[in-house]
């Protein structure tokens, strides 16, 4: 019999950052909206739905260039050529055709492709000059023309078919348990290195900022988990593609303790706001406040069902 689908209690550095800037988006986001997906939900969690699954300009940089490094790590592993202008182009082109479907809120009517369900930009009409777009654009060019004459290339087209490990997986394949908890953990890249020890890659597109080093310390616990080998032996890195820095990250008993720990007190926060733990029921909306954080609510999906749109429109 197929296993019934269910909103189960999972934890992710995202899903745990969402909570920190607002817990009424939290709710909004992973509870309410729940179900948005049915021609049947009731129409305001499809619009929660819908709204939940729009992008902004800047995470959607980002995705186009994980998107490409993807490909081009999968087309070296199964030892296919990969020409980098051709992944530039593709990448921009992709980008334009987005860009119409989501300017012409074509996401209300039909499905675009799998990757990309619109901008929170044109669902509220921010009023953005051209030159942002085309500075958007050119994050991934330089993030991807950075890439092609770096290290990684090489490394990647030098690796032994045993030392792959893993190539931006997905939710359904790269998750662990911890103390009973599923965890998502998706590393970009990870691989055995020529003396042994296991790499976990994340690329960025943006600038260092705090909680990225904490992101690669559970995908280096993941790694540790799934594949069996010794955490104190992998290391984690982060590539700051658009600065061309690379930044490694200490994998050690104090960092990952220190990670247990506070990955412990987020679960417990987000445990005190369920009415039913067992079923992964929330409490009511009003156990959910709003942030009073005008920067947060400038950047969210769903400023116009928390009446918040006319407040960041006049600021
Ligand atoms: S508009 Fe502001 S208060 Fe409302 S959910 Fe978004 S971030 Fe929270």
């Amino acid at each position: 019999m197929p296993r019934a689908f269910t909103n189960d209690f999972s934890w992710s550095k995202s899903r745990h950052e969402k909570l920190q800037e607002c817990s009424r988006a939290y709710y909004l986001y992973y509870y309410r909206s729940w179900g948005g997906w049915g021609a049947g939900a009731p129409s305001d969690v499809r619009e929660l739905y819908l709204l939940k699954k729009l992008g902004n300009r800047f995470t959607w940089a980002g995705s186009m260039v994980h998107d490409s490094l993807r490909d081009a790590l999968l087309d070296w592993r199964a030892g296919r050529e990969v020409v980098p202008e051709k992944v530039v182009d593709r990448a921009l082109s992709t980008m334009r055709d987005d860009f119409r479907f989501s300017r012409g809120k074509s996401y209300r009517t039909q499905k675009g492709r799998k990757a990309f369900s619109g901008l929170v930009e044109h669902e509220y009409n921010e009023p953005l000059p051209d030159e942002a777009w085309k500075q958007n654009a050119e994050t991934v060019r330089t993030a991807l023309d950075w890439f092609f004459q770096s290290r990684w290339p090489a490394l990647a087209r030098g690796l032994k078919p045993t030392q792959w490990l893993e190539v931006d997986a997905g939710a359904e394949f790269s998750s662990f348990s911890l103390d009973g908890v599923k965890v998502f953990a998706i590393p970009d890249f990870a691989y055995v290195d020529a003396d042994g020890a296991p790499v976990v890659v994340d690329w960025k597109t943006g600038k260092m900022r705090e909680g990225y080093d904490e992101q690669v310390l559970g995908y280096a616990l993941y790694v540790s988990m799934r594949y069996r080998l010794p955490l104190e032996k992998v290391r984690a890195s982060l590539v700051y593609l658009n600065d061309g820095v690379e930044h490694q990250v200490q994998v050690d008993e104090n960092a990952v303790a220190g990670f247990k720990e506070r990955f412990a007190q987020s679960v417990a926060r987000m445990r005190g706001l369920l009415a039913d733990p067992a079923t992964n029921t929330p409490k009511d909306e009003s156990a959910f406040p709003q942030s009073d954080n005008a920067a947060v609510c400038a950047r969210c999906v769903f400023r116009r069902p928390c009446g918040r749109e006319a407040a960041v429109r006049a600021a």
